[in-house]
C-alpha cells in the first residue's frame, strides 16, 4: 500500500492506494473516529461488484449503514438525484456527526461529495473511487458539483474528503474505454509537470493497458502526487491550478460539439492534448522532437475514431462556452517542453482554426 497526503492545512487528508483495500474501509473509518450513521452512495454497475465487500466491512466495524444505488451515467449528476440523497439522509435521521461514502466513478464522487458539502451545511465525506479517472483526478482537490441543464459542473463547492481509499483491484472490471479515459489524464500529468514520469510512461505504457498491478500503483500514486502538489499551492484555482486544464479547452469543445454523447471525458482530452501540442509547436513554443514524443504517447493511450458529422466551426463555437474563459479571451495551456506548460490568453482564433483545419485534412486522408 502507498499513501500520500494532500496538504491543505486543516483540511489535509490522506489518499491510500493499494490492493484489497475495500475490505479495510470499516477499520479506516473507525480510525478517523467516525461516530454517527453512514450512507454509502453508489451506482447500479458498481454496487453488485463492490457493494457487498464495503458494506460488510463497515458493518463488521460496528457502523450503522445504509446504501443508495443510483443509475449510472452523467445524467445522475443533477438536482433530482442530489435530492434523493438528502431525502434518504433525512429519513435516516442523519445529523452533523453522520457521514457519506462515495463508492464509484467521478459521477458518484461529485454527486455524493456535493450532497456531503451541503447537507446540514456539511457532513463528513469519504471517497472510494472505482474508475481510473476518478482515482487520478477527482479524488484530489475537493471539487464537488452537479450539472445544470445549461452547463456541466455549474453548481458546486470545494469540499475536501476525510480520506480517499483507492483499491486498485476495482480496475479489473473497468471497461477499456474507461481505462483509456483515465490514462489520458495520467499522461497529462507527465506533460504538464514531470518529464521523468512522462519517460516512465513512455517506456512502460502498453496500449492494451494489461499492465502489472505495480504499474497501476505507481501510476496512480504519481498522478495523485502531482495533482496534490498543484492543488496544495492553489486550492481555489487562482493561478497554478489552471495548468491542470491542459488539453481541456479543446477537449471540452469537442465534448460539447458532440453533445457529450460521443467521447467520454478523457478521450476528448486526448484529442485536446494532441491539438494543443500542435498549436504550441506552430507557435514556436515546443520543439518538433518533443512534439513527436508527446504524439507517440498520446497514440499509445489511443484515440477513439473521430466522428464524421462534426466540423471546425462547431469546435470553435464550443470554445466560446468554456467556463475557464476570461471575458473574450480563450485560455490555452501550451507545452513548452515535456514537463512544463505555460498559460496563454493571446492565441488568435485563426491560429486555432488553422490547427483544426490541418487536423481535419489529415483525418480525412484516412
Ligand atoms: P468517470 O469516473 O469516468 O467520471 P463514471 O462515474 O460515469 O465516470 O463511471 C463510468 C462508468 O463506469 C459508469 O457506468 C460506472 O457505473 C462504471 N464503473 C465505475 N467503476 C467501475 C468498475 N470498477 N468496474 C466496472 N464499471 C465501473
Ligand atoms: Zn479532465
Amino acid at each position: 500500500m502507498k499513501e500520500l497526503k494532500v496538504d491543505l492545512g486543516a483540511r489535509s487528508y490522506p489518499i491510500k492506494i493499494g490492493s484489497n483495500l475495500l475490505q479495510t474501509l470499516g477499520e479506516e473509518l473507525k480510525n478517523l473516529s467516525f461516530g454517527g450513521k453512514l450512507l454509502v452512495v453508489t451506482d447500479e454497475n458498481v454496487y453488485p461488484l463492490y457493494g457487498k465487500t464495503c458494506l460488510e466491512s463497515l458493518k463488521n466495524s460496528g457502523f450503522k449503514v445504509d446504501v443508495l444505488v443510483m443509475p449510472p451515467g452523467e445524467g445522475t449528476k443533477g438536482w433530482f438525484y442530489a435530492e434523493k440523497i438528502f431525502s434518504r439522509a433525512l429519513d435516516l435521521g442523519m445529523d452533523r456527526d453522520s457521514g457519506i461514502v462515495a463508492l464509484g466513478g467521478g459521477v458518484i464522487g461529485d454527486l455524493a461529495g456535493f450532497a456531503a458539502a451541503t447537507y446540514m451545511r456539511g457532513v463528513s465525506y469519504v471517497q472510494v473511487p472505482t474508475t481510473l479517472l476518478a482515482q487520478v483526478d477527482s479524488s484530489v482537490g475537493g471539487k464537488v458539483a452537479i450539472n445544470h441543464p445549461r452547463g456541466k459542473n455549474m453548481i458546486g463547492a470545494f469540499y475536501q474528503p476525510l480520506l480517499v481509499l483507492v483499491d486498485l483491484d476495482t480496475l479489473n472490471t473497468l471497461p477499456f474505454r474507461e481505462l483509456r479515459s483515465g490514462m489520458a489524464e495520467v499522461v497529462k500529468y507527465g506533460i504538464i509537470r514531470d518529464a521523468s514520469f512522462f519517460n516512465t510512461l513512455y517506456t512502460a505504457l502498453d496500449p492494451t493497458f494489461s499492465q502489472e498491478k505495480e504499474f497501476f500503483q505507481d501510476t496512480v500514486y504519481r498522478s495523485c502526487a502531482i495533482k496534490a502538489e498543484i492543488v496544495s499551492a492553489d486550492e481555489r484555482e487562482g493561478g497554478l491550478r489552471a495548468i491542470l486544464n491542459f488539453g481541456h479547452t479543446l477537449g471540452h469543445a469537442l465534448e460539447a460539439a458532440t453533445r457529450y454523447s460521443y467521447f467520454n471525458h478523457g478521450e476528448a482530452v486526448n484529442y485536446g492534448m494532441l491539438l494543443a501540442s500542435r498549436l504550441a509547436h506552430r507557435e514556436g513554443l515546443l520543439r518538433k522532437t518533443e512534439l513527436d514524443l508527446i504524439e507517440d504517447l498520446l497514440y499509445r493511450v489511443g484515440f477513439l475514431e473521430f466522428p464524421q458529422n462534426i466540423n471546425v466551426k462547431d469546435i470553435v463555437q464550443g470554445l466560446k462556452y468554456d467556463k475557464k474563459r476570461k471575458g473574450e479571451k480563450t485560455i490555452f495551456i501550451l507545452p513548452e517542453k515535456i514537463g512544463r506548460v505555460g498559460i496563454y490568453d493571446n492565441i488568435a482564433e485563426e491560429k486555432v482554426e488553422k490547427i483544426l483545419k490541418d487536423f481535419f485534412k489529415e483525418f480525412n486522408k484516412y
